[in-house]
């Protein structure tokens, strides 16, 4: 059992995750089996109740819990499952030691921070370290925070506890280059070290995030007021990519310093497959143009997992996929049809895609959209919440009923084809209210969307609180809105299709939250596809 700890040290904005994520690909390509762990510090039950504009999108695994983005990120380099247990946060932490203080598991014993919360600090680590060869934990806000000053003393036990050479610590750090007097600052990263020894823990290796090179000087410097050793010390560049960011690190021998310190058999690592991947990221041969209408404007990591499931459906076609954002505002603001209409006419717009959202704002300017996408057979792919949108549009417009609505954004609505099922209306917390993780569904054999994945049961992770209304199932197959699949009890639509429109497929999941760069989304990848003959035609 070996673990990494990466920590940082400053500032945020760092690209910590890039740094952890590039690590477990190069030794995962060096045949090692790796865990990843991430320590978040918050004390939320659940992620989605921050902003998205302070933590950008919310992040679900398989087994239903919500994490930040950061477990997506190694996720999609690594192409593995990361599970509940990959995420330490605090509430998970206190809120399993005031269980055990309950159930009288530390009677007769003070129950304190040291070392009942270490204790369960280490114990949910090992758990997961004990299954592979060597696991990377990162730990999250940098170690300036007075909040992780019980997460840092648990790591630094850890050493001891498995000995100094089963235990490694990588600390990324930015170099300062100032602009003004063309000169190289190390200052910040000494006193980050000099901080991180309070702990009584030496930095093994530093990833130094940097705009220049880091000259022979500077690695002296940095030795002698750090002792790392001075190939220890690595550069971390800007990249063109951040999929080019393992082959930085190999070249530098980030692998063989690892393997090294750990004692481990050096075993050469890999990455040819990946960086012919990357290579068709940097000099693809077509380029296209998506359109995308989104809600949480400002901040386009909102939608990150959108982004990078454009980039991996670029690889697989050789296409570079320009996405071109419409504030949902200006749907408001503008006529939408004359938005589309002049992109249209120009020649530009090949496919809109909308993704998630919550609450009411521009809610009715958004069924216009869809409205008019629908009835001008515009190609559109629509996630999650616009799956309900079109849903009321749909029953609207064709099944021609009225005071049609979500409860979500009218409670009195008289026909409410957006609800909670049953079960959920007996949910007193708020927040126990939401649909989260995998779930299985079958496709009708017939449809679009099974023609794309190429089999009949499937998972798509979720995370929503409403549902198509099952007492609205009938009328709407009747008018032709088909249900391309449903979970395996049929009472949850997962996909809808339409007739007589050539790409009409909206998702109550997520997709864009299984694509990798190795393992790109079908339905990405397909809107890639015909975007592009579109094109050429
Ligand atoms: N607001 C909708 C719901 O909670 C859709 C959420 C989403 O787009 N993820 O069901």
């Amino acid at each position: 059992m070996k673990i990494i700890f990466v920590t940082w040290g400053s500032i945020s904005w760092l690209w910590k995750w890039i740094t952890a994520s590039s690590i477990w690909k190069i030794l995962k390509s060096a045949w090692l089996s790796i865990a990843m762990i991430k320590m978040d510090q918050y004390l939320q039950v659940d992620a989605w109740t921050m902003s998205p504009y302070e933590h950008w999108e919310v992040y679900v695994t398989n087994d239903w819990t919500e994490t930040d983005l950061d477990l997506w990120n190694y996720e999609r380099f690594t192409n593995e499952n990361l599970w509940s247990d990959n995420y330490i946060t605090t509430w998970k932490i206190y809120s399993s030691v005031i269980n055990k203080e309950r159930q009288w598991k530390y009677l007769w014993k003070t129950v304190q921070v040291i070392p009942h919360v270490t204790n369960e600090i280490k114990e949910s680590i090992l758990k997961v370290a004990k299954e592979k060869d060597i696991t990377i934990v990162e730990v999250w806000w940098t170690v300036w925070d007075i909040e992780w000053q019980h997460f840092l003393e648990s790591i630094r036990q850890l050493k001891n506890e498995l000995w100094k050479n089963n235990v490694m610590y990588l600390h990324v750090i930015p170099l300062l280059y100032l602009n003004f007097s063309w000169e190289v600052k190390t200052k910040l990263i000494q006193h980050s070290v000099m901080k991180l020894r309070e702990y009584w823990i030496f930095p093994d290796m530093l990833i130094c995030r940097t705009e220049v090179n880091i000259t022979q000087d500077i690695k002296e410097k940095l030795f002698m007021f750090c002792e790392v050793p001075m190939q220890n010390i690595i550069e971390a560049k800007d990249a063109s990519s951040i999929y080019k960011v393992p082959e930085m690190f190999k070249k530098q021998n980030v692998d063989k310093i690892i393997l090294e310190h750990f004692k481990i058999k050096w075993k050469t690592s890999n990455l040819r497959k990946w960086n012919a991947l990357v290579s068709k990221i940097l000099e693809p041969k077509n380029k296209i143009t998506i359109w995308i209408i989104w809600k949480y404007i400002e901040f386009e990591d909102t939608y990150k997992s959108i982004n990078e499931a454009f980039i991996h459906a670029w690889v697989a076609n050789n296409t570079k996929v320009k996405l071109n954002w419409i504030n949902s505002e200006k749907l408001e603001k503008h006529d939408f049809k004359e938005i589309l209409k002049k992109h249209y006419n120009n020649g530009e717009l090949f496919w809109i895609l909308i993704p998630w959202g919550f609450g009411n704002r521009w809610i009715e300017w958004k069924i216009n959209a869809v409205n008019y996408a629908r009835k001008n057979k515009i190609p559109f792919l629509w996630i999650c919440l616009w799956l309900q949108v079109a849903v009321i549009d749909f029953t609207r417009d064709i099944c021609k009923l009225k005071n049609v609505n979500s409860t979500e954004f009218d409670k009195e609505s008289s026909n409410p084809v957006i609800d909670f099922l049953e079960e959920q209306k007996n949910i007193s917390k708020k927040g126990w209210t939401m649909r989260l993780g995998s779930y299985k569904a079958k496709l009708k054999k017939w449809s679009l969307t099974y023609k794309l994945y190429k089999k009949d049961n499937i998972t798509e992770r979720h995370r929503h609180r409403y549902e198509v209304n099952p007492n609205y199932h009938n009328i709407l197959e009747k008018k032709w809105l088909i249900f391309s699949w449903m979970s395996l009890d049929r009472k949850l639509v997962e996909f809808i299709e339409l007739k007589n429109h050539p790409y009409f497929i909206a998702t109550q999941a997520h997709p864009e939250f299984k694509s990798r760069l190795e393992k790109p989304h079908p339905l990405f990848v397909w809107l890639v596809k015909e975007s592009l003959k579109k094109l050429k035609s």
